[in-house]
């Protein structure tokens, strides 16, 4: 079993919603150590990723990876703009017409890699590379001992889950929320538990 442009497209119409959905309470996480803009500006720029879409469907997977990436970058307002259109550009660069377990594995890898690069971040910042290092080592993990490309992005989004209720104890160093320094301690990073919801849209996207 393979995914393909079909299953790209069912994640994203998927992680719209979910941003749609989530938006005030990601708003309400950036509230406490940001400033109260993150579900707004994730779900602005899903919206205008679901607009390009329905104007003009790319063949494939990576030139779907790419206008999204393009509009987030675009549309999105923030520090979550660049760093997920990085993602999403790396993905482009990943991805393949037909992808398998180690090919999904290699994606994410390739994501959490941009974003680090692009934010300058490592795991412990209280960002969202907290939710995304974990996952891509979980569905390398995943893929190297056989699972299928559910059993990847299964392992994907339940590490991103964990990876996000990390951040609860960690102290920012990155971003807006280092400004608050220690004070960042006791809150969710709001990037790392959107991250994860972006996961769990892939992981359904595919089930
Ligand atoms: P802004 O902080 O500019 O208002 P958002 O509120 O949309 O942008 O996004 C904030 C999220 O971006 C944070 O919760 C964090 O996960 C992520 N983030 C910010 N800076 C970095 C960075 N340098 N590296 C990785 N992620 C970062
Ligand atoms: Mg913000």
């Amino acid at each position: 079993m393979s995914l393909d442009q079909v299953w790209v497209l069912k994640w994203t119409e998927l992680a719209a919603s979910a941003a749609q959905s989530h938006r005030e309470e990601l708003t309400a996480l950036d509230r406490a150590i940001g400033d109260a803009d993150h579900g707004e500006n994730l779900d602005r720029g899903f919206t205008a990723v679901t607009q390009a879409l329905a104007q003009d469907v790319p063949a494939d997977p990576a030139q779907i990876f790419r206008t999204i990436a393009m509009t987030l970058m675009s549309k999105v307002g923030g520090a979550s703009g660049p760093l997920l259109g990085t993602a999403y550009l790396r993905m482009s660069s990943a991805a393949a017409a037909q992808m398998g377990p180690r090919e999904l594995a290699a994606m994410i890898e390739a994501a959490s890699a941009g974003i680090q690069a692009r934010g300058r971040a490592t795991q412990g910042e209280k960002t969202m590379v907290d939710a995304w290092a974990p996952a891509s080592r979980a569905a390398q993990e995943a893929a190297e001992s056989g699972a299928d490309c559910v059993g990847v992005l299964q392992a994907a989004a339940d590490a991103a889950a964990e990876g996000a209720q990390t951040t609860l104890g960690m102290v920012a160093t990155k971003g807006r929320a280092s400004y608050l320094g220690e004070r960042s301690a006791g809150h969710l990073d709001p990037g790392a538990v959107s991250s994860s919801y972006l996961l769990d849209a892939a992981l359904k996207a595919a089930q």
